[in-house]
């Protein structure tokens, strides 16, 4: 029999198969001691590798809905492990604010090793999940990492192991957590991968915060009035909260810095949202949308509804009425589509008409019969709850997080019940929605909550901006986010950037040359 007292007194190891060139390399043994009451525990669930009394659950992903889970579940009864391509936490409420320069970009980082030492973490894309063997495999995200050298036992002689060989990395589990999260939809429109600039990451903020100063020194350098204008119109594609919010806080900025720094191109510039749909911020009550544009077309945002995209080229946006508009720079920011790793799951588990993985009303993952596939579980924008479509928002995948917690912790204090005995089923609290409409003005929709809860102007912006700070995770994010709004007040953005500027490659092309 696996388990015994004899076996109790046997340490058990956790292993983490890394492959290299076909071989097996065990890269993590841990020693634990269990005693025999741990040990039915644990044969009672099934739990296959052993690592803590309740064995491994894996989380994917360090977004809303992984990283609040992998900070509070029980590290005591579980060996928590998790895998995501990025080493941090992305609050993702006040991503728009980098992208311009009112905040900077580590305000609104967490990384996933500062919080706890007792997580595994892995730096990782998964790439497919094994439901029957209970094991993921996965790619490494370290590409920055030169190759190795190992001396071969056999020859003595230092082998070189590239990248390509060290990049695979197999896992295994006993509860798997699915938060992927999702990509940015853009609905097959040629060109929209190639030139427009998302808004999910860092890097996009990035990106697109080098992009606009770029545009403003192209277009000071030009002699051409069309050139000008062409360099100058910032076109940002779709109407919902974060295509508005990124749009006012680079309203923001061209008001407020660049009219300083570049006060003769002024004249150029324009800012406008295009969107299918016949108004913008179409999710919240219709009395704070039109407040919302007639904010924008007061302060010059042209606000272009009912519009389609047909095709974007290299600095051209040509719509379905045929109208061609150049533009500097393309913010995207139509809605979300799956992430390809939950596409490599189809036909596996059942998916929502939106792609997205259907769970059960606890959060478990159902397969294609609609049958819950055991201790696997699903939160945030990847997944949905069946018959009951649930908001791609921070606040559910974070509520969900709360919820598994909570539930999973509790079955680890009373091993002998089910899941579905220690918990309710999910039930998602609406608490209402913000956006940033720009000029320290803001709308709030609670109506959800009471129909008469919505305000519009700066009392709604004191209370974003009041919420978001409440909620960024660190004490060190809750001081350092108001001492750069302060210093943004005082003395404006800060306006270098850090595009590529290779000296490396000129002084190599120098020497070429030389
Ligand atoms: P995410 O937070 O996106 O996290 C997904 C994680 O999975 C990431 O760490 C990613 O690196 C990782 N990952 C991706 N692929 C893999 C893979 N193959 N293997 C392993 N890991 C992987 N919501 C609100 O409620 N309020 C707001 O104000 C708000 N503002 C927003 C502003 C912007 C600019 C954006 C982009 C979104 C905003 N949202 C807001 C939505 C909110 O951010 C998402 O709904 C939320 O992030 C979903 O959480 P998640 O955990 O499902 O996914
Ligand atoms: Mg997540």
């Amino acid at each position: 029999m696996y388990l015994s007292t004899s076996a109790a007194k046997r340490p058990m190891m956790t292993t983490t198969s890394l492959s290299l060139t076909g071989e097996s390399w065990s890269t993590s043994s841990t020693l634990h001691f269990l005693n025999p009451f741990q040990l039915r525990q644990q044969q009672q669930r099934g739990i296959r590798s052993v690592g803590k009394t309740q064995g491994r659950v894996m989380i994917l992903g360090s977004g809303w809905g992984g990283f609040k889970l992998l900070r509070d579940m029980d590290k005591n009864a579980y060996q928590v492990v998790a895998v995501s391509p990025r080493n941090h936490f992305l609050f993702t409420p006040l991503l728009a604010s980098t992208s311009v320069g009112t905040l900077e970009f580590r305000c609104i980082t967490e990384p996933v090793r500062g919080y706890t030492r007792n997580v595994e973490y892995h730096q990782a894309w998964c790439d497919n999940v094994d439901f029957e063997q209970s094991k993921v495999d996965c790619t490494l995200n370290l590409s920055a990492v030169p190759a190795t050298h190992i001396t071969d036992p056999a020859t003595h002689t230092l082998q070189t192991v590239t990248n390509n060989q060290k990049n695979h990395l197999s896992l295994n589990y006993d509860h798997l957590i699915i938060a992927v999260g999702s990509y940015s939809n853009t609905f097959n429109i040629p060109g929209v991968k190639e030139h427009a600039f998302f808004l999910k990451e860092v890097s996009d903020a990035r990106k697109i915060r080098s992009r606009v100063l770029e545009c403003f020194e192209r277009a000071e350098m030009s002699r051409s009035e069309e050139e000008k204008n062409g360099l100058l119109h910032f076109a940002v594609v779709g109407g919902g909260p974060t295509g508005v919010e990124f749009s006012s806080e680079l309203h923001d900025f061209i008001r407020e810095d660049c009219s300083r720094l570049f006060p003769g191109l002024m004249n150029h510039v324009t800012l406008a949202v295009y969107d299918v749909a016949p108004t913008i911020l179409a999710n919240f009550d219709k009395s704070l949308s039109e407040y919302c544009m007639t904010k924008f077309k007061r302060s010059g945002i042209e606000v272009r509804t009912g519009t389609a995209v047909e095709r974007v080229e290299d600095g051209k946006l040509v719509l379905k009425n045929g109208k061609q508009i150049p533009f500097g720079c393309l913010v995207w920011s139509t809605g979300l589509t799956e992430n390809p790793m939950t596409a490599s799951l189809e036909n596996r588990v059942m998916k929502s008409k939106s792609k997205r993985i259907l769970t059960d009303p606890y959060l478990r993952v159902l397969d294609n019969e609609g049958k819950v596939i055991p201790n696997v579980y699903a939160v945030g924008d990847c997944a949905t709850i069946k018959d009951h479509e649930l908001p791609q928002t921070a606040q559910v995948a974070n509520q969900q997080a709360i919820y598994l917690r909570k539930a999973l912790n509790k079955l680890a204090k009373q091993p002998e019940k089910s899941f579905t005995d220690v918990t309710a089923p999910f039930s998602f609290k609406n608490l209402g929605s913000m956006a940033y409409i720009g000029n320290w003005e803001a709308v709030v929709d609670m109506t959800k909550i009471n129909e008469n809860a919505k305000e519009s102007g700066t009392l709604a912006w004191v209370f974003w901006r009041s919420s978001y700070l409440t909620m960024s995770v660190s004490m060190r994010n809750k001081m350092i986010i108001p001492m750069y709004w302060f210093l943004t007040w005082v003395f404006g953005r800060d306006v270098s950037s850090f595009q590529e500027y290779d000296r490396r490659k000129r002084l190599m092309n120098a020497e070429r040359e030389g």
